[in-house]
């Protein structure tokens, strides 16, 4: 008889553009998990206090902002994705914008925001069956995850797949910039007092500068099997 596979929480992380969201749909989509992009979470918060003017160094406007805000993510029949809704409103084509993308890590290095957000990741595993990216979901979020990957690829790789992936949208944008947000968010997620961006010690490391998509997945495939058995 053949026994069915348990499902399992697989934790995804790592820096900027590594291809750890490219990962985590694969995965899913293979393995029929939930998707979790926790970034677009932490981008969408970073929308709304820009759209609203809320002064992110005051705590208690923060808080009263945070009451406002509800998260839920919607499947894309077109794309085959998860959009991420902000008070119902999808948002999906705003959120990678450099204007969000330049404030993203001030907002998530607040105390009370990662709450809000980690709050609700937490929730979202607790059906298992989900693979989720972001910087702290093997340490933070999941530190019991089955399986943790910690996504790593050359800075100058990373800086080109961004580059190429946002030059598609918007035609005035440059690589230089596109190198200084991906510097400066590596720095800050990492230098950050609540939750920094570091590999779980029970991490496995995927370098994939030098793997096709393929070869990738193939690879993490192998890993969820072993521990899903
Ligand atoms: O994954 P993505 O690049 O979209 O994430 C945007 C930003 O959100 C990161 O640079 C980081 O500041 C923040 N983030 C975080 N913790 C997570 C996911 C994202 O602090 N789990």
């Amino acid at each position: 008889m053949m026994l069915k596979a348990k499902k399992i929480v697989i934790a995804i992380d790592g820096f900027s553009s590594c291809g750890k969201s490219t990962l985590a749909k694969q995965l899913a989509k293979e393995l029929n998990y939930t998707f979790v992009d926790s970034g677009a979470m932490y981008r969408a918060i970073t929308l709304y206090f820009l759209r609203e003017h809320i002064n992110w160094n005051h705590t208690k406007e923060v808080n009263m902002a945070l009451q406002e805000i509800a998260l839920d993510f919607e499947m894309n029949d077109q794309t085959g994705n998860s959009d991420i809704l902000l008070n119902d409103e999808n948002i999906e084509s705003f959120i990678r914008d450099m204007l969000v993308s330049e404030k993203v890590s001030d907002v998530a290095a607040i105390k009370e925001v990662r709450e809000f957000a980690v709050v609700q990741q937490q929730k979202m595993g607790k059906k298992k069956g989900i693979v989720m990216d972001g910087r702290d979901i093997g340490t933070t979020v999941f530190p019991d995850a089955e399986l943790k990957i910690f996504v790593t690829a050359d800075p100058d790789v990373r800086v080109e797949r961004r580059f190429k992936e946002l030059y598609e949208k918007n035609h005035n944008i440059s690589i230089e910039d596109v190198k200084e947000n991906l510097e400066m968010r590596d720095y800050m997620d990492s230098n950050r007092e609540v939750s920094p961006l570091r590999k779980a010690d029970d991490a496995i490391v995927l370098d994939n500068t030098n793997l096709t998509r393929e070869e990738q997945l193939k690879l993490a495939l192998k890993w969820v099997k072993e521990r899903s058995a």
